[in-house]
Formats: structure tokens, C-alpha cells, sequence
């Protein structure tokens, strides 16, 4: 595939590294219309339970990329509503797992503006109308103090507890759509992945590949590319690394796997001894002006018991602290001078911080945020 790739300017050496074993086989992002050129319904065969129309039905849109992520558009012909439904499942904890990420990023799914409720009484609440261009306005608020801040680095932390979920199905979901968008001739390498994904027995072999998710986190930054997956498959057949990785990016965040279990590493004896899995550096269509911090580490979600106990947490600097800081309080219209207390704060409004907000502008903003909070 012809296409070309970017990444920062920290990541090149990174990217140039993992182009010598691997190249894009496959790049899908969201579409702006309905899709064409489907498949007539009598002629689908889902690829991962090989049900025909007759033995399945294949009435409802299956997402190539969960909707939830933002994708409206994108749809496949090969997915029966059996399998889909299975897979929403995963796709509910593979959301769990995300946490307040999509009200953050104002991400539109099916159900429209994604607001959060975190199990310890966190709030996230997007404050914009569908169509405008400003996401970056949530409105995020707790009914207790919630804000830990470090007056040496001026950070503020917000830790939040996720909704339960169950790490497998992150996995599985993850896995499902990158065996969505292999080229179909390929999917038949994929018998047994796909077995054990449509496969529900605690015992599953796909465990022992969940523990190497490898995941990098970026600030909150604004970029025009919000969602897109790419498949990498491997340049050259003696490399002892496996065929296929697939990347997601969402976001702030992407994801890579490697998947699992093709015929030909397993015929190769890839899965015999240890095997070195390479991961891209974050990935972009378009280049890139700016480095940003990167944060990377191998998750694992092998375990197949609902985890119930997981914080996920949102950082942002206060950098003006000890200059003028004015209140407002929207109950009451008064505003005058004051002192930062963060134990004090209930909620804290984001915004896109390219645009100056006249105080006026904040008030109304407030306003808004709080008239929204107490329907
Ligand atoms: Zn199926």
C-alpha cells in the first residue's frame, strides 16, 4: 500500500525501525457518508461463524470500528447479527475500559454526546451541540473535593474509578476489529483466532496474547485525525516475528496487537520459543509539527474475572496559578478576587485552550454547564 506515514520527530528512528520488518498492508478510518458497494444480504458469509444469510441474519449494521469511537459510516458485509451482538458485548467493556475519555474528546457515538458517570461519583459532561467544531467544552464536576494538586509541578490530577469490565473482552474486541479489516482472502489463516474469539470457555489460548497490549498515551491535544486502524503486515517470512499488527488509534491513545495464531507462524514455529513482538510508534496520515510527551507501556488484559477496582486518571497543568484568579459562582452570580483552593473545586470546565475566553464568556460557559448539571 502506497501511503504515506508520520509520526514525531522523537519517534522517527522508532518508525524506521519497525518499516525494516513490516508495511502497511491496510489503513481504514471513518467514512463522512453512507457506505456503497456492499454485498446484497443473500450473498454475505460471516467471517467469523461462516453463517450464511440462511443460517444467520444479517440485518443490522456491523460497525468495522465500534460506533462508539465515532464511527457512523463504516460498516462491513461479512459480519451476521449473532456475531455483532457478541461482539457489542465486548465493545461495552472495551468502553468500561476506556473510561472518560470519550466525553473528554467529545467522541459521537450512537447514543449521541458520550456522557461518563465514573462508579466513585466523577462526572463528565459535554457541553456543545452536535454539528459545532467545539468539542473541547466539558464540564466535568464531582459532588466532592476530586482535584489533586501538586503545587511543585502545578499538576492537577483527577482519578477517577472506571466502570467494571472485563479485560478479555477489551482484548477480544480489539482483536475483532483487526480481523475486520485483514483482506478477505487472508481471513482463512485466521481459523483458529477466530474460533477461540467467537469462543466463550475460560480456558482460552487468546489469554496468553492479551498481556502484550502495548498502549501510548499523549496529552489531550487537538489533531484533525481522531480514528483510524492500520494493519502492518511482515516484509520478509524468515523473520521470527508475527505476520500480521494491528494498530488503533483513537484519539489521544493507540493501541497495537500483534494477531495472534496465523497458519503460517504457527507452521513456521513462531509460537515454539520466545517471541520478539515490534510495536509502531503513534502514527499519523499527515505530518506532524509538534513533539508531544508519549507515554507507552504493555498492558495486559488476560484475565477473563470482571475487574471492578480500576482508576483511570486525567492530568492538566495550572500554570498561572498565583496570578490574579478571580471566582465565579454560578448558583449565585457573584464573582470577585480568590485564593486557589483546590479541595474546593466541584467542577472544572474544559475548553480549547487556543481560544482567549473573556470572563464574560466564562460566565456563560459556567452558566450553561451548571443549568445542564442540575436537570
Ligand atoms: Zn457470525
Amino acid at each position: 500500500m502506497n501511503q504515506q506515514i508520520h509520526t514525531f520527530f522523537s519517534q522517527e528512528t522508532a518508525l524506521n525501525e519497525f518499516l525494516k520488518l513490516y508495511e502497511i498492508q491496510n489503513i481504514v478510518k471513518p467514512l463522512n457518508s453512507t457506505q456503497r458497494g456492499m454485498k446484497p444480504k443473500k450473498d454475505r458469509i460471516c467471517r467469523f461463524c461462516a453463517a450464511s444469510n440462511e443460517s444467520s441474519t444479517f440485518r443490522n449494521d456491523a460497525h468495522l470500528i465500534p460506533n462508539f469511537l465515532g464511527n457512523k459510516h463504516l460498516v462491513s458485509d461479512f459480519e451476521c447479527d449473532k456475531c455483532n451482538m457478541l461482539f457489542s458485548t465486548f465493545e461495552n467493556d472495551f468502553a468500561n475500559w476506556l473510561g472518560i475519555s470519550r466525553s473528554i474528546h467529545g467522541t459521537i457515538g450512537k447514543k449521541g454526546k458520550s456522557k461518563y458517570k465514573s462508579t466513585d461519583g466523577v462526572n463528565a459532561n459535554p457541553n456543545f451541540t452536535e454539528n459545532s467544531q467545539d468539542k473541547y467544552n466539558v464540564l466535568l464536576n464531582s459532588d466532592k473535593s476530586f482535584i489533586e494538586f501538586d503545587s511543585e509541578t502545578s499538576k492537577n490530577t483527577i482519578n477517577y474509578k472506571k466502570q467494571p469490565y472485563i479485560p478479555i473482552n477489551v482484548y477480544k474486541s480489539l482483536l475483532k476489529i483487526a480481523l475486520s479489516i485483514i483482506p478477505e482472502t487472508e481471513a482463512p489463516n485466521y481459523i483458529y483466532t477466530i474460533k477461540n474469539l467467537i469462543t466463550s470457555t475460560k480456558e482460552n489460548i487468546l489469554t496468553q496474547f492479551a498481556q502484550f497490549i502495548h498502549c501510548t498515551g499523549l496529552p489531550i491535544y487537538q489533531n484533525e485525525e481522531k480514528l483510524a486502524c492500520y494493519l502492518f503486515s511482515r516484509k520478509d517470512i524468515t523473520e521470527k516475528a508475527p505476520f500480521h499488527i494491528f494498530t488503533i488509534h483513537y484519539e489521544n491513545i493507540f493501541i497495537s496487537i500483534p494477531i495472534p495464531l496465523h497458519l503460517g507462524d504457527c507452521k513456521n514455529g513462531l509460537y515454539n520459543s520466545g517471541i520478539n513482538f515490534m510495536f509502531p510508534p503513534p502514527i499519523y496520515l499527515s505530518p506532524l509539527t509538534q513533539d508531544q510527551p508519549l507515554q507507552t507501556k504493555m498492558t495486559n488484559l488476560s484475565s477473563t474475572e470482571k475487574n471492578t477496582n480500576d482508576y483511570g486518571y486525567i492530568e492538566f497543568q495550572t500554570p498561572t496559578i498565583n496570578q490574579d484568579l478571580m471566582y465565579y459562582d454560578p448558583k449565585t452570580g457573584k464573582s470577585g478576587k480568590a485564593d486557589f483552593k483546590p479541595e474546593e473545586i466541584r467542577g472544572v470546565l474544559i475548553v480549547d485552550a487556543n481560544k482567549k475566553l473573556t470572563m464574560e464568556e466564562l460566565q456563560q460557559l459556567a452558566d450553561k454547564a451548571v443549568g445542564k448539571q442540575s436537570k
